[in-house]
């Protein structure tokens, strides 16, 4: 069986940058590390190819530093690691990232599964793993919490639905997107950690995976970024205190003063 897993890189740290003119973040000399669903996502595909056999390949889109996420995977377990990187990429947003990590799906093929993060802690739209199964026209289970059973030809696993959980079975190839905590995740092994350091990561650019460049980094992307600010502070609340009476008049007066009461009166 062969998994790809799909990583990303993230800023390693809470104090975020963003460039008042192109209003993309700011990654120059922010640490960097591997985005924390992607852990789980690659965790879930590690403990897959063990029960099953095949192999896991780590796939990152970013500049060339995102290199280190890819070989901190190998570390982790995955058997290799590509990364697409090309100006060509740059400005993407998830529908031109998705496309491109779709099309080197192609290019790695055969593949059975691709497993994704449920979201970057960053860019935080959890769009990438559904979108890379809507251009392989592929299955796709979503927050994924457990894996109950794999066939070579298919795949049971427990999602977190909005009231509960839900058990569903898809035909392979299909999609995952892993949310985090499932699981205990391993450490590296020196043996690893040595292997990681010495692998080579091959580097794709359009070329390699075929891509029409249209479709890819800023050229691709029909969304961008108008504004980014931070929202205003919510001043405090007021407590009021007294009897129910007490309570409900000033709960209306609060509803009064911002409209909030309905002016045709209903019913009464
Ligand atoms: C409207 C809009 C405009 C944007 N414009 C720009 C821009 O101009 N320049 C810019 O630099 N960024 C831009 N971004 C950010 C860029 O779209 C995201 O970094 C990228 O598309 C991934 O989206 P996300 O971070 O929301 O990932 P999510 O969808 O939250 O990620 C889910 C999972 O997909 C996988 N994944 C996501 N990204 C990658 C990747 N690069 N490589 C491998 N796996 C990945 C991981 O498994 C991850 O856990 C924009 C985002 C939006 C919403």
């Amino acid at each position: 069986m062969h998994i790809v897993v799909c990583v990303k890189q993230v800023p390693d740290t809470v104090e975020i940058s963003i460039d008042p003119e192109t209003h993309t973040l700011i990654r120059e000399g922010v640490a960097a590390t591997l985005n924390p669903f992607d852990a789980w996502a690659l965790e879930t595909a590690i403990r897959i190819r063990d029960e099953r056999g095949g192999c896991v390949t780590a796939l990152s889109m970013g500049p060339p530093q995102a290199e280190t996420v890819l070989r901190q995977a190998i570390a982790l377990g995955a058997d290799d690691g590509v990364l697409l990187s090309d100006r060509a990429f740059a400005g993407a947003d998830t529908l031109a990232t998705s496309y491109t990590l779709a099309r080197a799906v192609q290019a790695l093929a055969p593949v059975d599964l691709v497993v994704c993060g449920k979201q970057a802690v960053d860019g935080d739209t959890a769009q990438v793993g559904p979108g890379i199964a809507a251009h392989l026209d592929w299955p796709q289970i979503c927050f994924v919490k457990k894996i109950y059973a794999t066939t070579s030809d298919s795949l049971t696993a427990e999602r977190a639905a909005e009231s509960g959980s839900e058990i569903v079975t898809s035909s392979l190839p299909c999609v995952l997107t892993v949310v985090k905590d499932t699981c205990r995740l391993r450490f590296p092994t020196l043996k690893q950690q040595m292997r990681a350091r010495h692998a080579e990561i091959p580097i794709w650019g359009a070329r390699e995976i075929g891509v029409d460049p249209e479709k890819c980094g800023l050229n691709g992307s029909p969304t961008w970024v108008d504004r980014i600010f931070a929202p205003p502070k919510r001043s405090g609340g007021r407590v009021v205190q007294g009897d129910v009476n007490a309570l409900m008049a000033a709960f209306f007066e609060k509803m009064e003063e911002n409209s909030l009461l309905d002016e045709g009166g209903g019913d009464g």
